[in-house]
Parts: C-alpha cells; sequence; structure tokens
C-alpha cells in the first residue's frame, strides 16, 4: 500500500510538473496564470508528502506538513479561480486579494501549529504500520479551514455544472466534464479524508489520489480538448486590441469584464468595484446615452456607447456595451455646424441685400419703363392720326420714337440682370417654383422668334425657324420658364454670331399619333455660325457667373448668369440641355422638355405665321370696363401716375389714394371691384391696409379682390403674399399686359375683351 502511494504521489508530480511547464510554454492569459497558480500549490503540497511519508518522528512529520501547507492553503482558492476562468466568470480585485490574505493569516497560524493550538489542538505521532501519521483534534482555524475549501468546492461545483449545462460547442463541453470529474472527485476525497469515512482516510491523505485523478484530467484536457490552446489568449488579445472598449456587466449590472480601451476610455473601471460603477452612475450614463442619441464625455473625448443584451435561453445574463471613439467626428461636426452658421449668416445678409436692392432699383424702373411705354404710345398715336404735321416735328417725333426704343432696350436689359440675379438666389436657395398650366406651343414660339428675329435682323444675320407642322397645340409645363430658357440660349446665339444664320428647330422626340394627357419630349435644338466655343471651356459653359473668352467678348454685354440658370431650370423641368460647338464655326444647343399634352390638335405651318405676326403693332388697349371701378394705393405719386397713364384706354374708373389710411377712407365711401395695393408704405404697408379693409366697419370692400404690387421680387416673395391674405401679386415693375391680364383676370364679368 506503501508503494502504491508513493506510485501515486510520484505520477502525480510528474503530471503536474508536466503541466505547469506546458503553461509556461504557452504563457500569455488569465486561464494559463491560474491553471499554473493551481499546478504549483499542488505540487508543493504532493512534493512535502513524499516528506511526510518519510518522517521517523512528530517533529520531522509537523515540519514537513508545514511546508505542504505552505502549497495547500492555495489549492482552493487556485482551483475556483481556475474554474471561474474557464467557465468565463471573473472575480473583482479586491475579493481576489481578501481571499489570498485570509490564506497567509491560516498559514502563519499552522506555522505556529505547537504554540497557538489554533489549527490542531492535539496531536500525536504514531507509525501506522510503513504510514507516519498524526491523528488530530482541530482547532477553531482548522474549522474554519475547513468551511472556507468547502465553500471553494461548492463555488468551483456550482461554476463548472452551469457551464457545462450551457456549453453548446461539443469538445468545450467534454472539457468541462472532464474538469466536473476532476472536482467531484476532489470533493469527495475532501469529504471522504475530513469525515474519515474508510480506515484508509486515517493512515494517509487520500486527498492525494484526487490530486492524481485531477492532473489525470487536467492532462487529457489540455492534450485531447487543447485547453490551452493559443485561441482563448488571441481572443483575448484581439479584443484589447480593438480601437473600440468593450464593457460586460452580468444580470445585476456588476462589470464582469472590460478590455483595455475601455479602462483607458473610463478609468473608474479600473477600481474594478461591482458596485463602484453602479454608485458613479457610469451604466446609467450609458444607457442615458443610448435612449437620447447624445455621447458620454470622459476626459475631454466623446464615447458613443452601443448595448447588446446577453441572453441565454431567452433570458437576460448581462449586457455588452461597446464603446467608440467618436471625439473626432463630433469636432469635425462642430465645426461643420460653426460653418454652417457662418454661411446662413452671410446667405441671410446677401438675401436681405437683394431684397433691399430689388426693391430699390424696381421702383425707379417702373417708373422709367412705364412712362417709357407712354411716350412710345403717345408717338404712336400722333403717328397714326394722319395728321400732317411740319418736317421738323415730323423728325422730332421719329426721334423721340428711337430714343424711347433705346430707353425700353437698356431698361429692359437692366431689369433682366437684375431678375438673373434673383432667379439664381431663389434657385441656390432651393426657392424656385415652377408654376404649371395649359399653354398654346404657338404663342411660346411667337414670343421667343419675334424677339429673336428682331434682335438676329438688327445684326444682319438670318433668322430661320423650322417647327414640326404636326406638334401637338396646346400643352402643359411652366411656359414662362420655358421662354426663360429659350430666350437665353437664342439670344446668345445671335450675340456670339457675327455673321450668317441662327436656326431654331422644334421637334418632338416622339413620333404622331399624340394622346392627349400623355408626356410628350419637346426637342429646340438653337445652331449658329458664330464664334463657337473652345473645347477647354466647354465644361464651364454651364457656371455661375462664367464668362469664356473675356477679352474677346469684352464689348458684348452679358453677366454669366443665363446659362447656369437654364441648366438648372431644365433640370428642374425635368430635361437636359447639351452644348456641341466648333471653334471658330458656330454652337449647337440642344435642349429636350417632357410635357403632358393637353390637345393634339397641330400646331400648323408656324414659320408663315411668324413672319406676319412680325410687325410692330400700335398698342391697343385688350379690354375695356366703362362700368368697373378700381383703387390704387402706392406712396409714390408717379406710380399712381402711371397707373392711370397705362389703363387710360380701359376707361376703367380709378380712384387712387398715396397711403393707406387714405385707402381706408375710400373704401368706406365706395365699393371698388379691384383694389391695386403697394406693399412698403409708411405708416400703415399694404398687408395691414388690406386687412383692415377687409374688416373695416361700414367699409363696402370685405370681399373685394387686393392686388399686392411690389418691387421685392425675392425668394418666395409671391407664396408670402398669397398666404397673408392677398388674391394675387404683381411684380414691379409693372408692364401693362400683365396688368391688363391681372384685371381681366379678376374682373372678367364687367370686361369688354378687344378680339
Ligand atoms: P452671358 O450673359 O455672358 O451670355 P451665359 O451664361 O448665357 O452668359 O453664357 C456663358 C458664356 O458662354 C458666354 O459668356 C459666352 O462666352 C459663352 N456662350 C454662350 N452661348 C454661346 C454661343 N452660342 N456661342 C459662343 N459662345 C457662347
Amino acid at each position: 500500500m506503501y508503494a502504491f502511494v508513493l506510485a501515486v504521489l510520484y505520477f502525480t508530480i510528474v503530471g503536474l510538473f508536466a503541466i505547469s511547464m506546458f503553461c509556461l510554454s504557452k504563457w500569455g492569459g488569465r486561464l494559463q496564470t491560474y491553471l499554473f497558480f493551481n499546478c504549483v500549490s499542488h505540487l508543493v503540497y504532493n512534493c512535502a508528502y513524499v516528506l511526510i511519508l518519510h518522517a521517523k518522528n512528530q517533529d520531522t512529520y509537523v515540519t514537513a506538513l508545514k511546508i505542504g501547507y505552505l502549497g495547500r492553503v492555495w489549492v482552493g482558492l487556485a482551483m475556483t479561480l481556475f474554474v471561474a476562468e474557464l467557465c468565463g466568470k471573473h472575480f473583482p480585485r479586491i475579493v481576489k486579494i481578501s481571499a489570498g490574505v485570509v490564506n497567509v493569516v491560516v498559514y502563519l497560524f499552522i506555522l505556529n501549529l505547537e504554540k497557538t493550538k489554533l489549527y490542531y489542538k492535539q496531536m500525536e505521532f504514531v507509525m501506522n504500520g510503513d504510514f507516519p501519521t498524526l491523528p488530530h483534534s482541530g482547532g477553531l482555524l482548522y474549522y474554519f479551514f475547513t468551511i472556507l475549501n468547502l465553500f471553494y468546492a461548492y463555488a468551483c461545483m456550482h461554476l463548472i455544472i452551469a457551464a457545462f449545462v450551457r456549453e453548446k460547442n461539443k469538445t468545450a463541453k467534454k472539457r468541462n466534464l472532464l474538469v466536473l470529474i476532476a472536482l467531484t472527485s476532489m470533493c469527495l476525497s475532501y469529504i471522504i479524508y475530513f469525515f474519515k469515512l474508510i480506515p484508509l482516510a486515517r493512515i494517509f491523505d487520500v486527498m492525494i489520489i484526487a490530486y492524481a485523478i485531477c492532473t489525470a484530467m487536467m492532462l487529457i484536457s489540455i492534450i485531447k480538448y487543447k485547453m490551452l490552446d493559443a485561441s482563448s489568449a488571441a481572443k483575448n488579445y484581439a479584443v484589447d486590441e480593438l480601437s473600440e472598449g468593450i464593457v460586460v456587466v452580468d444580470a445585476d449590472d456588476h462589470v464582469s469584464y472590460c478590455n483595455n480601451p475601455a479602462l483607458r476610455m473610463f478609468p473608474q473601471l479600473a477600481e474594478n468595484d461591482p458596485s463602484y460603477v453602479k454608485t458613479h452612475k457610469l451604466l446609467d450614463d450609458f444607457e442615458f446615452a443610448i435612449l437620447s442619441g447624445e455621447p458620454v464625455k470622459s476626459n475631454g473625448r466623446i464615447y458613443t456607447p452601443r448595448s447588446k443584451q446577453l441572453l441565454e435561453d431567452g433570458v437576460r445574463v448581462g449586457t455588452l456595451y461597446s464603446l467608440s471613439d467618436d471625439s473626432d467626428h463630433y469636432r469635425y461636426m462642430e465645426e461643420l455646424r460653426e460653418q454652417k452658421r457662418i454661411a446662413d449668416q452671410a446667405n441671410r445678409a446677401k438675401s436681405r441685400f437683394l431684397a433691399n436692392m430689388s426693391h430699390e432699383i424696381r421702383t425707379p424702373i417702373n417708373a422709367v419703363l412705364g412712362f417709357n411705354e407712354m411716350i412710345a404710345r403717345e408717338c404712336d398715336k400722333v403717328a397714326s392720326t394722319g395728321e400732317p404735321v411740319s418736317p421738323a416735328a415730323k423728325e422730332a417725333l421719329g426721334n423721340i420714337g428711337t430714343y424711347s426704343e433705346n430707353i425700353g432696350g437698356a431698361g429692359n436689359n437692366l431689369l433682366s440682370i437684375i431678375n438673373s440675379i434673383l432667379d439664381l438666389s431663389k434657385i441656390e436657395a432651393g426657392k424656385m417654383d415652377l408654376t404649371e398650366d395649359a399653354y398654346l406651343l404657338k404663342t411660346l414660339l411667337k414670343d421667343i422668334t419675334g424677339m429673336t428675329r428682331f434682335r438676329a435682323e438688327e445684326k444682319g444675320l438670318a433668322f430661320v425657324t423650322e417647327v414640326e407642322e404636326t406638334l401637338p397645340g396646346t400643352l402643359y409645363g411652366d411656359m414662362v420658364r420655358i421662354r426663360q430658357v429659350l430666350t437665353n440660349v437664342l439670344t446668345n446665339s445671335v450675340k456670339y454670331t457675327d455673321k450668317g444664320t441662327v436656326w431654331l428647330t422644334v421637334r418632338a422626340k416622339e413620333t404622331k399619333p399624340y394622346q392627349e394627357g400623355q408626356m410628350l419630349t419637346l426637342s429646340f435644338t438653337i445652331r449658329d455660325t458664330g464664334i463657337g466655343i473652345r473645347e477647354e471651356d466647354m465644361q464651364r459653359l454651364f457656371g455661375s457667373f462664367e464668362r469664356l473668352e473675356m477679352k474677346r467678348n469684352s464689348t458684348i454685354e452679358g453677366t454669366g448668369l443665363g446659362l447656369a440658370i437654364s441648366h438648372q431650370l431644365v433640370s428642374m423641368m425635368g430635361g437636359t440641355i447639351e452644348a456641341q460647338s466648333e471653334y471658330g464655326t458656330g454652337s449647337t444647343f440642344t435642349i429636350h422638355l417632357p410635357q403632358k399634352i393637353v390637345k393634339c390638335d397641330p400646331i400648323g405651318n408656324f414659320s408663315a405665321k411668324a413672319e406676319k405676326a412680325e410687325k410692330n403693332e400700335p398698342y391697343h388697349a385688350s379690354f375695356t370696363a366703362p362700368d368697373a371701378k378700381i383703387l390704387a394705393v402706392d406712396d409714390t405719386k408717379l406710380n399712381l401716375k402711371l397707373i392711370k397713364a397705362l389703363l387710360r384706354d380701359t376707361e376703367l374708373s380709378i380712384d387712387t389714394a398715396d397711403g393707406g389710411r387714405e385707402a381706408l377712407s375710400l373704401c368706406a365711401q365706395n365699393a371698388y371691384d379691384l383694389i391695386l395695393m403697394d406693399q412698403r408704405m409708411p405708416n400703415m404697408d399694404g398687408t395691414e391696409t388690406m386687412k383692415q379693409i377687409r374688416v373695416q366697419e361700414g367699409g363696402q370692400n370685405h370681399e373685394t379682390p387686393v392686388v399686392c404690387m411690389t418691387a421685392d421680387a425675392i425668394i418666395g416673395s409671391r407664396e408670402r403674399y398669397l398666404e397673408e391674405g392677398f388674391d394675387d401679386y404683381l411684380s414691379k415693375p409693372i408692364k401693362a399686359a400683365e396688368l391688363e391680364q391681372m384685371l381681366i383676370k379678376h374682373m372678367r364679368d364687367l370686361c369688354h375683351i378687344r378680339g
């Protein structure tokens, strides 16, 4: 028997030594550390037990026992730490340190067991056959140490059984089973040893056999199931190398794991006190941040936490928080916000400036163009009477007509520059809206060809139009914007062509038969024999404020906005605009625009009609309305005079008021069919006056349409005025034709329209 026990001991020692070496060779993770700690504590006890078995008296026995306890006091703790690590559980550092201190204290008492009698109350050396024994009765510390070891045994069993049950991986499950067998043998042998359940337990420490079983199991685990495989160490290493912080809490919200980056982000996690994190509300901060979408700040850095519930069989066993360092992102966002704020401020200032500039310039142009129109009408009138005038008067009249034309040309040019700038800022602010309606294709083409032919002939250029006769006559779209685009491109062709021809071809991409309600792609091709565009300039062609070949074109008027606006407008209408050019030979612009067909009646032979429409017809009012009475309100007396002059031939009865108060008093006395209201007026502005008219006590104009007249052609003006309660909106400078159309629209029953 003695020889058997010794053989077991030697086997265990060799085995433990091998495992220790193995641990050292695979050093790196906590699992290896704890296993090594475990082996060394067993090894010390086993080696000392060899000495015990050779003891011949009490002194040598006790001395060997004391050496053995140097290892044995650590066996329970080392085993528990190892099993916990194997099961993925971690004890807080404070618990480990406390357990270590207890062990050291116990060992100090064991070292002095003869004197203190706290561990062994009584002991006596007895040789039992070959076995030296030391029957004893336990002291207080002995029972405490026994209970502590039983607790460790319970903790280990609990952890390994739970891990065994939940483990899905087959290899890991088998490995856990081996550890479970080893632990069960340890626990059983401990109980047998403590209660001396078998006779052998009286002559030697039966735990020696359990240690041997344990060692064998560990060896199998390591060799067969790769317990110390580098992958777990690699996993730990990889998690520590992540740029993200990882914090794992258990079901009670106690931190059970955090990687190195998490510790660097939140050093308070290193305190490792399970309650610490709770008291410092770090987890609450994480949760709040996740719910509110706000980040968490620590040491001047900004982190975004995300959480994932850890479930086992549908039951929450903990939460994993991942923390990403988004400081740079937030700083960048902050800078962007600041830049945006500055840009918005500048943009608002620009809009304010444009609104004021537009108002300031449009108001005088209103008068200039309006009265210029009156000069032209007067000249026409005198010329058309046919009454004889002196040659000098005739010449003067002719000159006046020419000057008036020049004023009109320059004024309209100035107006179109302002309109271009306003259009571009509208488009840039995303406030440009399309106003779509049914329109006659003929009217659109008449407008643009009339104007182009006039300009082309002035320069001695030929203007040739070719319109597919079968094109549907009535389409649906924004005619005003299409006209703007075509006018821009046609004007350019005339501007940048010195001799030769400008062609306008209008076709449809689709072929007949057309159907009402269907879409049609109108294709406009504008070709010229002009100066052409250099290849390297082509990509700048549609950019804002881009004028090409400035030196060569310095005498040609332009802002470099026309094509930029045209390009944007065409895109808004769902179409395309393209340019092809040969430098020195000419350019071709092609515009495709999708439009809805309202009526399929073909447009017919357009060119011939255009020829006829060319003659410059003298002015005739488009309607007469002798029974209608309107009120015009404006603080600028000149404008009131102009309105009266422009509408003279319509036979309308027109009252005028130079402010809100006068307008109200007139509204109390008269019922008007329409009120034209200036917006910017001192004391009471147009909106205020309009609102008071609507609710005026004893007033006769509660329902009368009120049309707002303003020089504010800035972004969103029209929408704003309609929202405020005006019935319509007229932008200054007021054009006679537009004004007449507006009056017809709101007083159709009273107007006799001229054919
Ligand atoms: P601009 O008001 O200067 O005409 P646009 O935006 O309409 O501005 O045109 C931009 C530039 O493109 C012009 O300055 C001119 O150099 C060039 N360009 C436009 N159309 C033509 C054309 N038909 N022939 C030659 N050059 C053209």
